[in-house]
């Protein structure tokens, strides 16, 4: 099954570097380059980014599934929670009192982390135990996908369409794929059982045991904490009362994309705070569902432009009016002071006395990891960037790791870090796996992240992408090629997140430059494809390929290698950006 080799052994097809060969050699120029640059906003540069994003084809595992999926996963939820409550406090008889493998959390960093600790350990028996009712999915498409599906059932299906009309689940697994929890201690060469909607409380390090949320306790030989996150709010609504919260989605779940979905057929009105990628993707979504259904879509958020603090300022511009022309009443510079309900509308005061009237509040304003566990566990949170602290290695304590969202790692290329993108969920999990099976191998990969706005204008970006950051961004004239879905459909998988191993980074090459120097380009432009280079003391630590694919080891090779590039259009030139 390809999405169990690609989760679990990095063995992706699409996109990989084969050994020995030179990756690129340079073309001439066809069309003029034009590159920008930005001295980056003063202040924090370079830290906490967080950079998701979007559509294409959701990324990891191309699992193969059967139609009678959806239904077979309720089955299987409604069979395991039956056995499993009302559950005695103390231990359950249907738990394993001991599992070698306790994985913490029920997403995609756990469930990376349950395929690679296979793929090394055939015989090894992993419970994750996780406080989502759902067996481990994939987010992504909650924001994107899922809401250009034709199929008037989809939030039952969960299914949706890549950009090349390829159709998949966003379940990873199907339910046969799991061991039955009360079989795991006996089944022969073992296998990962889930143990839904149940909470860890409390970890006691020292005896090796975890206590679920029904009292049940479980001991481990070696765990993982991979609890993910849980969508900020912002005080402004919390201070509103109930009658706000009643017509507010904080949005991160199956069930989240369930409720807005019906919301957005039954009101008039959804305004969407926050201008990052969760926010716009959700704007763009709802926006289409504007033009057909008269739904009012209002985006608004404090920064300039959309996703402003990741894009330089004159794309964040262009990817505005980009989500405008999506129909979304986008309000940058937008502060809100105050939610009240008013006859039967929600009225959103603005700082700057601006007042919005709408039906229903949308909130995409960040995430808080869930690091509920520290205290029991006396595990350090970092003060900075939030997450339980780990060494390069991801390893909290000698037999506790953590991966995903949850974790604040040392990357070995760019220090402390928290990352809250799929691929790293799905990379640090591998490796946390790994690990937890004696590999012992350091962070070492890139994690990338992408965001397609629509079928035709998509990016991927990779390393530390801030906007307060100096950028350096080279530009050329886009072909029909240059789109998300041209890509997709190129790869024939769909798949936006890619993860090659350690050894075939190393053997991409860069080629000696042989192209003219392009020209300054002038601001303001349509922005068919380039490379945006983000500097830290004049290396690049991040880049951005806008709609530019396919092309990512290369970026990770510069990243990775961390000189100073006297010349940025000719290290531009490496992405073959003039190419047809
Ligand atoms: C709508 C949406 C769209 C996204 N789109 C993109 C994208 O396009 N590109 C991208 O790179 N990233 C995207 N992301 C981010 C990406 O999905 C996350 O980075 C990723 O899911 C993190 O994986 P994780 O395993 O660390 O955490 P999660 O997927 O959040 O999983 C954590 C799990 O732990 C469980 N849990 C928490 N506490 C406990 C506990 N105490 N006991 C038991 N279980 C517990 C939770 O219920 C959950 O199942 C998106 C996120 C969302 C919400």
């Amino acid at each position: 099954i390809v999405g169990l080799s690609s989760l679990g052994a990095g063995a992706y097809v699409s996109r990989k570097v084969v050994p020995g060969k030179k990756l690129q050699s340079i073309s001439p120029l066809r069309c003029p380059s034009r590159s920008l640059t930005s001295s980056g906003v003063p202040g924090k540069a370079g830290s906490n980014l967080l950079l998701y994003l979007i559509v294409g084809g959701a990324a990891t595992g191309a699992g193969v599934y059967v139609r009678a999926f959806t239904k077979g996963v309720c089955a299987y939820m409604c069979s395991k929670l039956s056995h499993l409550s009302p559950a005695a406090p103390g231990t359950h008889p249907k738990v394993p009192s001991h599992v070698p493998f306790l994985l913490i959390g029920g997403g995609t960093a756990a469930f990376a982390a349950a395929r690679s600790i296979r793929a090394r350990d055939p015989g090894a028996r992993v419970l994750i135990v996780s406080e989502d009712p759902a067996l481990p999915y994939m987010r992504p498409p909650l924001s994107k996908e899922l809401w250009f599906s034709d199929d008037p059932n989809v939030t039952e299906t969960l299914r949706f369409k890549q950009w090349n009309g390829k159709e998949r689940s966003i379940y990873f697994q199907p339910p046969s794929f799991y061991v039955p929890v009360e079989d795991l201690s006996s089944v022969e060469n073992g296998g990962v059982a889930v143990l839904p909607g149940k909470k860890v409380v409390h970890m006691d390090v020292r005896g090796n045991t975890v206590k679920l949320s029904d009292g049940t306790q479980i001991s481990y030989d070696k765990c993982l904490i991979a609890t993910g996150g849980s969508p900020r709010n912002l005080p402004a609504i919390e201070r509103a009362g109930k009658d706000v919260q009643k017509r507010l989605t904080l949005f991160r779940k199956i069930e989240d994309f369930r409720r807005l979905e019906k919301i957005s057929r039954e009101v008039k009105s959804i305004t969407i705070i926050g201008g990052g990628f969760l926010g716009s993707e959700l704007a763009c979504a709802l926006g289409r569902r504007a033009r057909t259904r008269g739904l009012e879509v209002i985006q608004l958020f404090p920064e300039n432009g959309n996703m402003g603090k990741v894009l330089p300022e004159y794309l964040s511009n262009w990817t505005t009016e980009k989500v405008r022309r999506e129909g979304v009443n986008v309000l940058p510079n937008a502060v809100v002071k105050s939610v009240s309900v008013s006859g039967n509308r929600l009225v959103i005061k603005l700082k700057d006395g601006r007042k919005v009237e709408t039906d229903h509040i949308v909130a995409a304003v960040g995430l808080e990891p869930n690091v509920e566990l520290a205290k029991s566990a006396g595990l350090e949170v970092d003060s900075d960037f939030g997450g339980f602290r780990v060494n390069a290695e991801l390893q909290a304590r000698s037999n506790i790791w953590v991966a995903g969202d949850a974790a604040c790692f040392y990357d070995i290329k760019l220090g402390r870090r928290r990352v809250e993108h799929h691929d790293h969920a799905v990379v640090s999990g591998r490796l946390a796996g790994e690990n937890m099976t004696g590999a012992a191998k350091p962070y070492w990969h890139q994690s990338m992240f992408w965001s397609d706005l629509g079928p035709n204008v998509g990016y991927e970006a990779i390393g530390l992408v801030d906007s307060s950051l100096p950028t350096v961004g080279v530009f050329a004239k886009a072909t029909a090629k240059d789109t998300p879905k041209s890509a997709t459909e190129q790869s024939g998988t769909g798949i936006r997140s890619e993860s090659e191993t350690e050894a075939e980074a190393s053997e991409v090459q860069l080629s000696e430059s042989s192209s003219p120097t392009p020209h300054v380009p002038t601001q303001g432009e349509d922005y068919g494809k380039g490379v945006i280079f983000y500097l830290r003391d004049k290396v690049v630590v991040g880049i951005v390929l806008w709609n530019i694919f396919n092309r990512m080891p290369i970026a990770r090779k510069i990243i990775k290698d961390g000189e100073e590039h006297e010349d940025l259009n000719e290290v531009a030139k490496l992405f073959n950006i003039h190419e047809d």
